[in-house]
């Protein structure tokens, strides 16, 4: 095997989508489906041997998901333009490279939707009537959500440890959106600055904010503020399943493993009981490596001493931190 082909395999079995999709997409890639072509060396007599979307007569693995231009306009659809423009490559192996490579965040979504391509065939092969193109990748993603809504409510209140070596910022599953919070303190001048910002799994931002606040006794009850805060206001935008991401390993240990610390032990109940209003919320830590975009926009609204919401963007001096986290 080779590092991609490993990569695809490994990226394939750990992906967070129903295991009949996984045999589904490893038949798929392995040339093992029934397609009118993979029928036909079979020896296997069809009655019309043709691609049931656009009636040509070589209806294989790549045609079938990718090529035909009926399938073409479901990836347009679904934005995965990378798919949908490129020139026929020569193996299916090929397009996976290039979700596995460019569009890893949508790993999933694009399993799902290989599988609702061909699910749509397969009904259109037993009589019933095409689909919008819309539909099919929509049905796409409600399975999707409804697979990892099912697999993850049992684990509302989840927590992880990001590899503390590796320091990198990673984005939330499909359907998420994940907050790093972060309270920036400049003991000299006694001023806190709280900030946070909520990225999806495109690592666009959804929203962001930072502001002063009175002096805090201790940068661990300015870090808690700050996540209470950034809680606080993705209930209010009515968000269902979050992420939320702090710097402060205390904190976390406080929130997730455990007794609280006194002085925050109050503010970590309320914390708990506004996420428990929440479909999903699933804790991280990451060192400060991976949480620098709250650290900067922090550091930014204490140089100017102004309080800022942004929907959609970082003020330019924590754009580069998008850029090092997404790339
Ligand atoms: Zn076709």
């Amino acid at each position: 095997m080779s590092v991609l082909d490993t990569q695809i395999c490994s990226s394939l079995w750990k992906a967070t989508i129903p295991a009949k999709v996984k045999l589904f997409i490893w038949r798929a890639w392995r040339n093992l489906l029934p397609t009118v072509y993979n029928l036909q060396c079979r020896h296997v007599i069809l009655n019309d041997g043709l691609c049931v979307h656009c009636g040509d007569p070589h209806e294989d693995v790549l045609h079938t998901l990718f090529q035909c231009d009926r399938v073409r306009q479901v990836w347009e659809a679904a934005n995965f333009t990378n798919i949908s423009s490129t020139q026929n490559k020569d193996s299916v192996n090929d397009y996976f490279a290039i979700v596995v490579s460019d569009h890893h965040n949508k790993w999933e979504v694009f399993l799902m939707i290989c599988w609702s391509i061909w699910l749509e065939r397969n009904r259109i092969t037993h009589g019933q009537s095409p689909q919008d193109s819309g539909l099919i990748w929509q049905g796409a993603i409600r399975l999707l959500q409804q697979f990892q809504d099912a697999t993850m409510r049992c684990n509302v209140q989840s927590g992880t440890i990001v590899d503390p070596l590796a320091s990198i910022w990673q984005p939330p599953p499909y359907g998420f959106v994940k907050i790093d919070c972060d309270a920036t303190w400049l003991p000299s001048s006694k001023q806190v600055c709280l900030g946070f910002v909520a990225r999806n799994s495109e690592g666009e931002i959804i929203f962001s904010e930072a502001k002063h606040v009175e002096y805090s006794d201790t940068v661990l009850i300015a870090e808690a503020e700050a996540v209470w805060w950034a809680i606080k206001t993705a209930h209010e935008k009515h968000l269902t399943r979050i992420e939320i991401e702090t710097d402060s390993f205390v904190l976390y240990q406080s929130l997730f493993n455990g007794k609280p610390l006194q002085q925050i032990s109050s503010m970590c109940q309320d914390i708990k009981d506004l996420t428990s209003t929440f479909e999903c919320c699933h804790w991280t830590f990451v060192k400060r490596g991976g949480n620098e975009i709250a650290h900067s926009i922090n550091r930014w609204a204490l140089g100017d001493i102004v309080n800022f919401v942004v929907n959609g963007l970082v003020h330019h001096e924590s754009s580069g931190c998008i850029l090092t986290d997404t790339s």
